[in-house]
């Protein structure tokens, strides 16, 4: 068996070295690449229209014959013209493009073309003003771009429709019938999947919309499937596993529960349950947290801790920022203060820590005397290591990678694992896409908590933001001002922090204490402005968006955010959840430029609720799955042609198969199943490391 993934585009006819070149810009290589590099979109070339039928005001397409070609300046406007005269034997139509001189030499007189542009009346005559164009010049060129549904592909620069056309077409005669379906027949035929032959024929030229619409639900159903499969697979590995069997008794969760001033939200309570009877079942736990922001995820992680330590265990909480491990470390802090837990040790470790600190750190967990450290990545250092880690939490998990999570479990045996997320995942979608996960949601506020008055404002009316929000932080309230980061590197949103910080000082603020913290600060200074902020000794925090996660100062109660149309929606609704924390109503400005693209009107959703879950399943559907969840996420960036959101039916039935197939032979060892391990380790290489890593 040829393997397609090892001829080189070379072998096809019309690739030679420098188109080569132009193949690698679109990441093609061999005659798979090219065979799977489906098209942007179709146009519909089955309906020619003659220039005697064309409709004046509509966008038409026509095929005919260059009769009359000129090139001019116009005079005023002193513009490059390329006219052209097209003739299709009813009748003949202008064509005219603006400063696109290499036309002239395009356009070569009884050249046949290919039109598609609106069709108007001037001076009395047809005319298209810069149509699309395509030159037919050879017999395969009429039979690939005329007179059938036409793809047009993605492009690179020095490369057209029509040459692409050809090399696919020719590819597709040459090695389309060696391509392996990786769908076994039972399969396609329980489906009435078409096979991979008939796929890639119609993908690439399709017989009607109809075939290509099928081509396309089964190349769906293909990456749903294996992403499924491994999914599945990591599932069970997981739960043949070996690891802690915590005992954890009713006394305890009351004891806990009791430890704090306020009542725990029935929310909190049902997630502790479930969070128990995970962690007394001796297979090692997988399980999502997702919680809006405030809604208390932390005390929820704190109670396996204190589980853990209860049965003589380590625990290990990592979060994605020194800020927020140490605003995690001190909240720890205060909650175990009470005696039923006083022996709990605490620690912090981040990797600002002082060398003689940090080897203390490190001996107290590796003899066991800490029973929970808190920390940043700094945990993931090959230096830490732990007496006997039975329970790790990663909080906000969308910053880190699954890979990630797998180095810090690996650092015990097999521990329970509880990953917390502020970012829900609509219900819809949470179990089929996380299927190895089990998923805890807390739906319910704490009393008195999450109440934002959210406002949205234009450029222009700025200066009424800054006055009410000096009007709020006079009466006693503490305010962030924030600006966008939208690269790790960007460094325009920095400069804007830099510059209205100062003119703040000197102008709306001007009286008032202000402090600024952003990314590229080091973190002891910005750790230290923040602390001078929760201490109140600062007024207003202007800030990048180095405060996105779960920064938790109650006393803050008025949140600006500049250019908020450059946020997605998600990060919006955290952002202002860093307001509302305490007692008082919390306020929420928006300052928005109306004029880019969906501008306010996207906005509006997050004014009109405070519903995170809502508020995801719009972002979701805005900005598709793979940025919504980040680069890092469960091997969605895999998912080239699958939609997760719109496909859901598919993807119910891929998952169901899948399901059954790892169910009956969990190691895919059957010689049916030989094949699925192989495209998966190839595929989703993460899962596997993660299987192997415990
Ligand atoms: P999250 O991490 O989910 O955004 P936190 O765990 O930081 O939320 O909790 C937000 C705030 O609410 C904290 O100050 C916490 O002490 C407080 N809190 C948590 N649970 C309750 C409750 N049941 N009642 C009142 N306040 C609570
Ligand atoms: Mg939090």
């Amino acid at each position: 068996m040829k393997f397609l993934k090892d001829i080189s585009i070379q072998y096809i006819k019309g690739v030679g070295p420098a188109r080569k070149r132009l193949f690698r810009n679109l990441g093609i290589e061999s005659v798979e690449d090219l065979m799977c590099f489906f098209p942007r979109r179709y146009e519909d070339r089955t309906k020619i229209t003659s220039v005697l039928q064309a409709q004046v005001g509509e966008y038409q397409l026509i095929s005919g014959k260059v009769v009359d070609h000129e090139a001019r300046k116009s005079w005023y406007t002193k513009k490059h013209v390329s006219e052209v005269v097209i003739d299709d034997g009813t009748g003949r139509i202008f064509c005219v493009w603006f400063n696109q001189p290499y036309l002239d030499r395009y356009f070569k007189p009884a050249a046949r073309v290919i039109l598609y542009g609106k069709v108007d009346v001037y001076k009395n005559r047809l005319q298209m003003v810069s149509p699309e164009y395509e030159i037919i010049a050879t017999d395969e060129d009429q039979s690939l771009g005329t007179g059938r549904i036409v793809p047009v592909y993605p492009l690179t620069r020095g490369m057209t429709q029509r040459y692409l056309r050809k090399v696919v077409r020719r590819c597709l005669d040459k090695y389309r019938d060696d391509a392996t379906d990786l769908l076994p027949v039972w399969l396609r035929n329980k489906y009435r999947l078409s096979s991979i032959k008939r796929t890639l024929e119609n993908l690439h030229f399709p017989e009607s919309f109809e075939m290509q619409e099928s081509a396309h639900r089964r190349v769906s159903f293909e990456e749903f499937f294996f992403f499924q499969i491994s999914v599945m697979k990591r599932r069970m590995s997981v739960v043949r596993k070996e690891g802690t069997a915590h005992s954890i008794s009713s006394k305890l969760i009351n004891r806990f529960a009791g430890a704090f001033l306020f009542e725990l939200t029935g929310a909190q309570k049902r997630v502790i349950d479930e969070l128990a009877g995970d962690m007394r079942a001796r297979p090692p736990m997988l399980r999502l947290l997702q919680g809006d922001v405030g809604s208390g995820k932390t005390l929820v992680a704190v109670f396996g801790c204190v589980a853990a330590w209860a049965n003589k265990k380590q625990s290990a909480i990592m979060a994605p920022t020194e800020i927020l491990a140490y605003q995690h470390y001190r909240t720890v802090q205060k909650m175990l203060d009470t005696a039923p837990f006083k022996g709990l040790k605490v620690a912090l470790l981040v990797g600002s820590l002082k060398k003689k600190e940090k080897g203390h750190i490190l001996d107290q967990l590796k003899s066991g005397q800490i029973d929970l450290v808190i920390g940043t990545h700094a945990l993931l250092s090959e230096a830490v290591d732990f007496k006997n880690l039975s329970f790790v939490v990663i909080d906000e998990q969308h910053k880190f990678g699954v890979r990630q999570r797998a180095l810090l479990s690996r650092k015990g045996n097999n521990p329970d694992v509880l990953v917390m997320t502020a970012t829900p995942i609509p219900r819809t979608l949470s179990l089929t896409l996380f299927g190895d996960l089990d998923v805890s949601v807390i739906d319910e506020m704490p009393k008195g908590h999450g109440k934002i008055a959210t406002r949205l404002y234009g450029i222009d009316q700025a200066q009424d933001v800054y006055k009410q929000a000096r009007t709020l932080v006079e009466s006693g309230q503490q305010a962030y001002i924030v600006y966008p980061l939208v690269e790790e590197s960007d460094k325009l949103s920095l400069k804007a922090a830099v510059k209205m910080f100062a003119h703040f000082k000197a102008n709306e603020f001007k009286g008032l204490r202000l402090g600024l913290v952003h990314g590229q600060m080091k973190k002891q200074d910005s750790d230290m402005i923040m602390e001078q902020f929760k201490a109140r000794e600062i007024d207003i925090l202007v800030a990048t968006t180095v405060l996105e996660v779960g920064v938790d100062v109650p006393n803050a109660g008025v949140i600006v955010i500049e250019h908020a149309q450059r946020f997605g929606l998600s990060q919006l609704h955290q952002l202002r959840g860093r307001v509302g924390r305490g007692q008082t109503q919390g306020t929420c400005f928006l300052i928005a430029d109306p004029s880019t693209e969906d501008g306010t009107a996207r906005l509006k959703a997050i004014v009109s609720t405070l519903d995170g879950f809502k508020i995801a399943e719009q972002d979701l559907a805005i900005r598709g799955p793979g940025h919504y969840f980040g680069r890092h996420q469960h091997g969605l960036n895999e998912l080239k042609f699958a939609n997760p959101l719109t496909q859901i039916d598919i993807l119910e039935i891929a998952r169901k198969e899948a399901q059954e197939i790892v169910r009956q032979d969990p190691d895919l060892k059957d010689s049916l199943n030989i094949m699925f391990a192989k495209i998966i380790k190839q595929r989703y290489p993460d899962y596997l490391e993660m299987v192997e890593a415990g």
